[in-house]
């Protein structure tokens, strides 16, 4: 994902929009066991402080993921704010070098940075929904679709491991 800055680089207090939507599935490789269902929605407010771009926006993004309680797959939606500082390498301190975004030419490369920012957004755990019922530590149906008698104490040990995750209710 790059955007250029050629204009709202040379103009001090100058401000530019960008409306940028990337497929990102190259990147599936670093994120493990998800994938993105459609572009990368990336929306960025650039303004030009005189020593650096200041940059806020946000991040839309869908993945596929598998519950963590019915093990289902389900389309989790990403939605994530992003703040940034892209310095231009002549003007960059020695000491911003680690937390700003240094750039060489009018062209800034930000894919590694917006997919920090997704990764930051995935959770620890994925659930479908609040309402997940999981499925049953016994015979394994999933609840969402169907109900069992199953006698809660005779756990299979394998599921068992499964049903005593903590919820997040
Ligand atoms: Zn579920
Ligand atoms: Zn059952």
């Amino acid at each position: 994902m790059i955007i250029n800055v050629a204009q709202v680089r040379r103009d001090e207090n100058g401000t530019a929009h960008f409306d940028l939507k990337e497929d990102f599935s190259a990147f599936e490789s670093e994120l493990e066991g998800i994938t993105f269902v459609a572009p990368v929605h990336v929306q960025l407010q650039v303004n030009n402080t005189g020593d650096s771009l200041l940059v806020q926006g946000t991040i839309d993004a869908e993945v596929n993921a598998q519950c963590g309680r019915c093990l289902e797959p389900f389309h989790y939606m990403i939605h994530q704010d992003y703040e940034d500082e892209w310095v231009y390498a002549p003007q960059a301190r020695s000491e911003q070098e680690e937390t700003v975004l240094v750039f060489d030419k009018d062209e800034v490369e930000l894919s590694e940075r917006i997919l920090e920012q997704i990764v930051l957004a995935l959770p620890m755990r994925f659930i479908c929904s609040s309402e997940c019922k999981g499925l049953c530590p016994v015979c394994g149906v999933n609840h969402n679709l169907q109900s069992c008698d199953c006698d809660q104490d005779q756990v299979d040990p394998r599921l068992a491991a499964l049903a005593s995750w903590p919820r997040e209710d």
